[in-house]
């Protein structure tokens, strides 16, 4: 009989171990408390890059990744508006003209490019809420089950090993293993295993529909307030006619239910003043989205992605800080293969090992509801 693989939180990277287990032949059900692809893995940027990485333990998961982003497009029919985009770097001054310096036509005078960072051979982007949905669906074309419902806690054999989850509503589902992917949220986790901290990295964003008043490139930014203050803005041009951009992270408390995120004061008009001085695309466009979410971080900045040692049948994929969309299609795959043949092939896990972390003392969450 197929394997039934529980898996808590329909992140990209709960939602690309279903893919990946549903093609390997078992039975992945996703249980998501809020949405599919309701927090950063909807709201996120979607860029992907082919060698940021170099240099860190990241650089062969990030290369499989990828390359996955560009199968998975062409297999499933890219409802994602995956595409190849030129990359540049820039500064600007509020209010100052940056005399002499190379431009892009739909930047402001404001705006000074300043190199290539990407070439349409080296960065993409997905729109990720379609990216995550999609590849959901996808799953459970294959056989996945998506379920509505909160963890609260494991399911344990006589023996100590998995059995499956614990729903609020008193609901077991039962599981031959368990994969917690619940992104900022597994720290709550710790309550139930062994496992390190995941913190949550708060982010703002806009999303404006500008139509084809902006070719297919990516911008990361240097931009100084007339205060002196240095945001660093990231913005992209995406395939369905709208323009991402983000800035301004906060270390505001991670709401215990995912639907709670809300921005700080005062977040989005900075950021939008911002986006309408350096473009006058921008300037001219309507906001369609105004965007709050937590990316998951480790203490080492590094994702978990394994077994939780001592505890046969529960797997962690969690902490893809700020390469999470990159990171998942390579996650899944490692971790369907890890689960169903005992071995990651493509990708060597042992950097991301979960017990290379201290253990987080649960006894700190005390008061915290489930
Ligand atoms: C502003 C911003 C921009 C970013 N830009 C990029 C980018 O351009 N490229 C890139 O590669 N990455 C980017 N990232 C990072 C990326 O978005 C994240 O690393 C990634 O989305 C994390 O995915 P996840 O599945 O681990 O977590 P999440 O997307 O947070 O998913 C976790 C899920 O678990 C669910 N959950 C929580 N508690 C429970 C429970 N008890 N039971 C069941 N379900 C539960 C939640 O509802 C949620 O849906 C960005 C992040 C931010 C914040």
């Amino acid at each position: 009989m197929a394997q039934r693989i529980v898996i808590c939180g329909g992140g990209a990277i709960g939602v690309a171990i279903a893919y990946f287990l549903a093609r390997g032949g078992a039975r992945p059900i996703v249980i998501e408390r809020h949405e599919v692809a309701g927090s950063a893995s909807g709201k996120s940027g979607g860029f992907l890059a082919l060698d940021w990485c170099r240099g860190t333990a990241l650089d062969p998961l990030a290369r499989r990744s990828f390359v996955l982003h560009a199968e998975l497009a062409d297999a499933l029919g890219n409802p994602w508006g995956y595409r190849r985009l030129q990359t540049y770097a820039g500064w600007a001054v509020e209010n100052e003209a940056a005399r002499g310096a190379k431009r892009q036509p739909w930047l402001s005078e404001q705006v000074a490019i300043t190199g290539r960072l990407g070439s349409p051979q080296t960065t993409a982007l997905v729109e990720p809420r379609a990216f995550t949905t999609g590849l959901m669906r996808a799953a459970e074309a294959l056989g996945a089950e998506l379920r509505h419902g909160t963890v609260v806690d494991l399911a344990r054999q006589p023996n100590g090993a998995v059995a499956g989850v614990a729903l609020e509503d008193g609901e077991i589902v039962e599981g031959d293993a368990v994969v917690i992917a619940m992104g900022p949220w597994s720290i709550l986790a710790t309550r139930w295993l062994p496992l390190p901290a995941v913190y949550g990295y708060k982010g703002h964003s806009l999303i404006f529909r500008t139509g084809d008043a902006v070719p297919a490139e990516a911008l990361f930014l240097e931009y100084q307030e007339a205060n002196g203050e240095v945001l660093t803005p990231e913005v992209f041009a995406r395939a369905d006619g709208t323009v991402w951009a983000c800035a301004i992270s906060s270390t505001d408390t991670l709401p215990i239910d995912p639907a709670k995120v809300a921005p700080d004061d005062g977040a989005h008009d900075r950021l939008e003043a911002l986006c309408r001085a350096i473009s006058p695309a921008l300037a001219a466009a309507p906001v369609i989205a105004r965007q709050a979410c937590f990316r998951p971080v480790t203490e080492d900045s590094l994702p978990l992605i394994g077994a939780v040692a001592g505890v046969d049948g529960a797997y962690v994929a969690s902490g893809h800080n700020v390469w999470g969309m990159l990171n998942a299609p390579a996650t899944g795959e490692a971790m369907a293969e890890l689960i169903l043949d005992g071995e990651a092939r493509q990708i060597d896990l042992a950097r991301f090992a979960p017990d290379r972390l201290r253990r987080f003392d649960p006894a700190q969450l005390r008061g915290v509801p489930a």
